[in-house]
């Protein structure tokens, strides 16, 4: 039997007539309509010469004709590569000619100089496709036929290759199969109770995990509605609760969101379910939500490679500043992380993971793969944690932006709370700096409330009375805003590179 995750869309479905994906513009697609014109898509990318196994690498604006290039990429069989629409010419040079895809679908806009980078890369082929069905790539779809018949994928065979965000070094092509993504799906559709009844609210960006898998899947493999927003606009989401049952968003919308005076307890109260992840959510905005609309937002953890890996209950405490508990059918271990030797409840180590979810490895990069796992076949995530007494995990920030100093581990997100907590502060950053006599030295980015007078002396007066020595910052800088990419992750190593040779 085929192990397509197309197939599985298809079967889900609970009537044809039923809304797939609300959007503005007359681009609303029923389940049906979907289905049919993922069928005149795999037709069009065939035309292209596509074929099972091959790259179709896609950057394009965000509408529902992105989920349609998705269906149509697994039906043809093909390997779907999303691509950030930020990405500029210099940066795709690297991605293509990495991934060496069979074809490129690109805005209408950047026809011309996608041109010439294929001709440069010598890829093959190269059409547009734009947010309103403009574009050659649209008209093929509109002269193609819409029965097609699904090609038959094994549960082990690429649906995707996605490029992770490359915070640190070379971006990597992480390689998800069809059994990844569905066997993720489902079990995030039975841990959060999703149902054809459900009404999602979707407004992140399709070219990331979050977006692209856990929101498009759980809503379609759950025969849910989806309102398909092209991009995130509070007034849009308010606009939306009434009719909604769930969220799914970056710590950044809740952020935005609390402050909107359209969220009440009354025009959130259909919606049943707000999802946060892809980035710490502050326990105070957390708080703050629950004060204002009566909900609690449900934070979960995952990552590009590993799909989702963790999440708080549904029914039970859903405890702010932790990831909750790892899903069903994910082995999670927290390890030594030069060892992988497993530590001892409440230790702080890596958070090693393995499971269906898990990915089958990095692209043209077997070295590197190997170096991500276990012997024993569990993935390093390179994210450090603690479980709590209750089992709830704990993140305490990613491995790499560890700080040691004078031989002393100092954990960010400790220093960034103690901050935070400070009058006057909006939100921090704490990174560590090449220092001649501590290996590292810590520091701290600052962004100020509006109005507040604070000084580099004052904040380190302030964490004295509160942190053991080698914990505080050398210096402190105060800035605008926090460097963030469009997951609303701050980019640690962008202050590094920013304040690099500091301390000489
Ligand atoms: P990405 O591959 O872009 O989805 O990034 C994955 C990384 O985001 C993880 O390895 C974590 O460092 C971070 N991340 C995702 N969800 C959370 C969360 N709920 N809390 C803290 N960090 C998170």
């Amino acid at each position: 039997m085929s192990a397509n995750l197309f197939d599985l869309i298809r079967a889900a479905a609970p009537n044809l007539e039923k809304m797939a994906m609300e959007s503005p513009d007359g681009l609303s697609l029923t389940y049906g309509e979907l289905f049919e014109r993922s069928g005149c898509a795999a037709h069009a990318l065939i035309a292209l010469g596509v074929e099972p196994g091959d790259r179709v690498a896609v950057q394009i604006d965000k509408s529902p004709d992105m989920i349609v290039v998705v269906l149509a990429c697994l039906r043809a069989g093909a390997v779907l590569l999303p691509l950030n629409v930020a990405y500029t010419l210099a940066e795709l040079e690297y991605f293509l000619s990495d991934a060496k895809p069979a074809l490129v679908l690109c805005r209408p806009v950047a026809l011309e100089a996608m041109r010439t980078l294929a001709e440069k890369l010598a890829l093959p082929a190269v059409e547009s496709l734009g947010a309103s069905r403009d574009g050659g790539f649209a008209d093929r779809i509109a002269a193609a036929p819409t029965e097609f018949a699904t090609v038959p994928r094994a549960a082990d065979d690429l649906a995707a290759i996605l490029y992770t965000s490359g915070t640190t070094g070379r971006s990597k092509g992480a390689m998800l199969t069809h059994d990844n993504l569905a066997s993720n799906a489902l079990t995030l559709i039975d841990v959060w109770r999703f149902t054809s009844a459900d009404v999602l609210i979707h407004a992140l960006p399709v070219f990331h995990t979050h977006g692209l898998f856990v929101a498009t899947n759980v809503a379609l493999l759950s025969g849910a509605t989806m309102i398909f927003q092209p991009r995130f606009d509070p007034d849009a989401i308010v606009a939306a609760l009434p009719r909604a049952t769930s969220l799914m968003g970056v710590p950044t919308f809740y952020v935005r969101l609390v402050e909107h005076e359209g969220v009440t307890r009354q025009s959130t109260a259909h919606m049943r379910l707000f999802v946060s992840g892809s980035a710490p959510l502050l326990a105070e905005t957390h708080a703050a939500w629950r004060g204002k609309t009566g909900h609690a937002i449900l934070e979960r953890y995952g990552m590009t490679e590993t799909n989702m890996i963790a999440s708080n209950p549904y029914d039970g405490e859903r405890r702010a500043g932790t990831v909750g508990f790892p899903l069903p059918g994910v082995s999670l271990r927290i390890a030594e992380p030069e060892t992988g030797k497993a530590l001892a409840q409440g230790e702080i180590g890596v958070i090693e993971v393995k499971g269906p979810n898990v990915f089958k490895g990095y692209w043209l990069m077997p070295e590197k793969t190997a170096e991500e796992f276990r012997a024993d076949g569990f993935f390093i995530t390179g994210d450090l944690a603690k479980i709590d007494e209750q089992g709830y995990v704990n993140i305490v920030g990613r491995a790499k932006d560890l700080i040691i100093s004078g031989g002393f581990n100092v954990y960010p997100i400790e220093i960034e709370a103690e901050i935070d907590a400070l009058e006057g502060v909006a939100e921090s950053a704490v990174i560590g700096l090449p220092h001649p006599d501590f290996g590292e030295g810590v520091t701290a980015v600052v962004v100020s409330k509006p109005e507040a007078l604070l000084s580099e002396t004052a904040v380190i007066a302030a964490l004295e009375r509160r942190l053991a020595r080698y914990k505080l910052p050398k210096r402190v800088f105060f800035v605008e805003s926090l460097p963030r990419n469009a997951m609303g992750k701050v980019q640690k190593k962008a202050l590094r590179d920013a304040h690099e040779g500091l301390y000489g």
